[in-house]
């Protein structure tokens, strides 16, 4: 059976080009770039050239790109960091309530420290509002951090504005670009902010490898201590095969850019018009036009998101659910649920992100497979059953004037 994967913002495969740049990193050119003979400066020159290439794609400075083990660590470093470094200044920061759990178990961390969070509301569309920003704002604030692009929905942050605010108010301000980085363009100059946090393994690299931009005016505590990598602020021998990896994804995501974005727009709304017109009671989550390219997310009335996703996956297309069952809870995720979605439909919701393997046939299967599905759960759903008859009525209907949602 074909193996059709739809779950490219859980992570992405490695491209051949980043493994073959990778290789001679994890074979012969093996040395430690602190040693000083010439296999340990190969390895030390490869990890500058990399640092180099990352900091012009996105307008940064070389010195001021710290490699990092991933996303994760990026955003724990990041927040934790400079906490530490600025308790003495103020103990509030400010996020988001839709941010992935590295950003936001990191705030609750910082809690029980003695930190004071607050979490903005978004709208129905998942985006933060500069106005609730510039409210949120006290003197005792030392930091904001809000992400880029949502992992789960896809909507895209106005961070411009959002860092603007911040800026004019004296605060520090992080981004979560996981998500966003090597999809949309990114200048760290354009944008305003002070740090900026990113993954390999979502842009065709490999997993395990990241990237902290740390403005030069930022000051921040180190995470990891030791030896006196990263110029002394993080320590442990550099992943320089990964690092390599990192840097050739991101210049191949960089230089494909335009025209993948294109296509994958033209995929992604080949999808949603045909859900929107042929499966009932469905309605797209998120926003139509502050959305990254590959991101489809859909909430289906009446139906589990589990069983649909086992239904996909028994015909061999992967994609993700908006309820996190799977890892062990019964709550529906938290983004969900801050976009103002009801505990039903949230339950059935439904995560598609698109990547480079992505075909026009692949689409038109999976929805074609997807209405296939919906009929079967829906015949076999009590739900459904009461609805029809009457006893229940339909939440989805309440949202049939947003021209995201199809209520016959
Ligand atoms: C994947 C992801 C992370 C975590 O990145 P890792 O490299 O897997 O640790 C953080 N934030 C967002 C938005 C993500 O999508």
């Amino acid at each position: 059976m074909k193996q059709i994967y739809l779950d490219n913002a859980s992570t992405t495969p490695l491209k051949k080009e980043v493994l073959d740049a990778m290789m001679p990193y994890l074979t012969n050119e093996f040395g430690n770039p602190s040693s000083l003979y010439d296999l340990g400066q190969t390895a030390s020159d490869v990890v500058q050239e990399s640092r180099d290439e990352l900091a012009s794609l996105i307008g940064a400075k070389s010195s001021e790109i710290y490699f990092t083990s991933g996303g994760s660590e990026s955003d724990n470093w990041a927040i934790k960091g400079f906490a530490e470094k600025h308790a003495c200044e103020g103990k509030h920061m400010i996020t988001s309530a839709i941010e992935h759990h590295a950003v936001l178990h990191t705030f609750k961390h910082l809690e029980k420290l003695g930190f004071e969070v607050t979490y903005l509301p978004v709208d129905s569309q998942g985006l933060v509002s500069v106005d609730d920003l510039a409210d949120a704002i006290r003197d005792d604030t030392i930091l904001v951090s809000i992400m880029l692009a949502n992992n789960e929905i896809g909507t895209i942050e106005p961070i411009a504005e959002l860092a603007s605010v911040a800026k004019e108010r004296g605060v520090a301000f992080h981004t979560d670009a996981v998500q966003a980085f090597g999809h949309i363009p990114i200048d760290v100059n354009e944008l305003g902010v002070d740090m900026l946090s990113a993954s390999a393994h979502k842009l065709g690299g490999p997993k395990g490898v990241g990237l902290l931009y740390i403005r030069r005016s930022i000051k921040l505590e180190n995470l990891i201590d030791g030896g006196q990598q990263e110029r002394g602020r993080r320590a442990t021998t550099e992943n320089v095969a990964g690092i390599v990896g990192f840097a050739k994804a991101a210049e191949l995501a960089w230089s494909e850019m335009g025209e993948e974005r294109a296509r994958l727009i033209e995929l992604r709304d080949h999808a949603i018009r045909r859900i929107l017109a042929e499966i009932p009671h469905s309605k797209l989550n998120g926003s139509w036009q502050s959305r990254l390219a590959n991101n489809i997310n859909f909430s289906f009335e009446f139906i589990e998101g589990e069983g649909m996703l086992l239904q996909l996956a028994a015909r061999g297309i992967c994609v993700s659910s908006g309820s996190a069952c799977t890892s062990g809870s019964l709550d529906p995720s938290h983004v969900l649920l801050a976009i103002g979605l009801p505990h039903e439909i949230a339950h059935g919701s439904l995560r598609v992100t698109l990547g480079e393997d992505t075909t026009l046939e692949d689409i038109d299967f999976t929805v074609d497979s997807l209405k296939k599905i919906l009929e079967l759960l829906r015949s076999m759903s009590p739900l459904y059953e009461d609805f029809k008859r009457g006893n229940y009525a339909s939440i989805i209907e309440g949202y049939k004037n947003d021209g995201m949602t199809n209520v016959n």
